[in-house]
């Protein structure tokens, strides 16, 4: 498996300071963006603590395997990797909790993670709030996650279209994000790669004012390297207010 990524990222026009972080990680297959929220410093801090979280418990075989009930889950790898993935998230929502509690400047910090973590020939994607992960694959563009948002509900229940949602005051709303809503339920999704695949994982400061046509029309047009940094710019460019962030992960090689 040869994978090669990039990633972009930026303030934005308005805001002084960058909320996203984010994790990059050829070798381990392992990649990451969060976007934090909270007053002051605190959404740095929120995204930070589960950027740093996740990389320690998911980078190579430094978990203790007593520490995730793994041994319950003998039989398919993939169900074990994604109650890996579950059982992070859930160590990093509770470590910014107690970080919370410690510092009242803290207080309702908050963030949303979306992981994608590479092993064999498998995808296994995991993510809480609205940051999301794409495929671009033949030429199409596919979502691999649905936000965890007020307006996301609205438009299961057949009340907004995806066009209206994308109006609406509240559409970033979170129904869970990471720390501020105490244990999570990540989704979580396994499947295949293939040679040529193209992932994104990135922040809602790309997808608030870039919708998915125009984010398969840059897959399309720039190359794999530029990508990251093309999204952020048109995102941009397009009137992005917010911290942008953008993730790359092009499968160069399968097996
Ligand atoms: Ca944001």
């Amino acid at each position: 498996m040869k994978l090669e990524a990039s990633a972009w990222t930026d303030a934005g026009p308005v805001r002084d300071n960058n909320e996203d972080a984010y994790h990059l990680d050829e070798d381990n297959g392992l990649f990451i963006v969060a976007d934090g929220m909270g007053g002051h410093a605190a959404g740095e801090v929120a995204s930070r603590i589960a950027v740093e979280t996740l990389r320690e418990l998911l980078s190579g075989d430094e978990l203790d395997p007593d520490e995730t009930r793994l041994d319950r889950n003998v039989g398919d790898p993939s169900d074990v990797l994604r109650e890996r993935l579950r059982y992070a998230m859930n160590q990093a929502s509770a470590r910014i909790r107690r970080e919370a509690q410690l510092n009242p400047a803290y207080t309702g910090m908050g963030t949303t993670v979306a992981v994608l973590l590479v092993e064999g020939d498998q995808a296994h994607v995991a993510h809480v709030g609205d940051s999301r992960v794409y495929l671009m694959r033949d030429g199409r563009l596919s979502r691999l996650t649905r936000d965890h948002t007020v307006v996301q509900q609205e438009i299961d229940a057949g009340r907004l279209t995806p066009e209206m949602a994308r109006k609406v005051a509240h559409r970033n709303y979170l129904t869970q994000s990471v720390g501020y809503h105490g244990p999570v339920e990540p989704d979580t999704t396994t499947r295949p790669v293939e040679a040529g695949d193209l992932f994104i994982l990135c922040s809602d400061g790309v997808t608030d004012p870039l919708d998915d046509a125009r984010i398969a029309e840059l897959c399309n047009e720039a190359d794999a390297t530029d990508l990251a940094e093309r999204l952020v710019q048109e995102a941009i460019r397009g009137g992005g207010e917010d911290n942008i962030t953008a993730l790359v992960i092009r499968v160069a090689e399968v097996g």
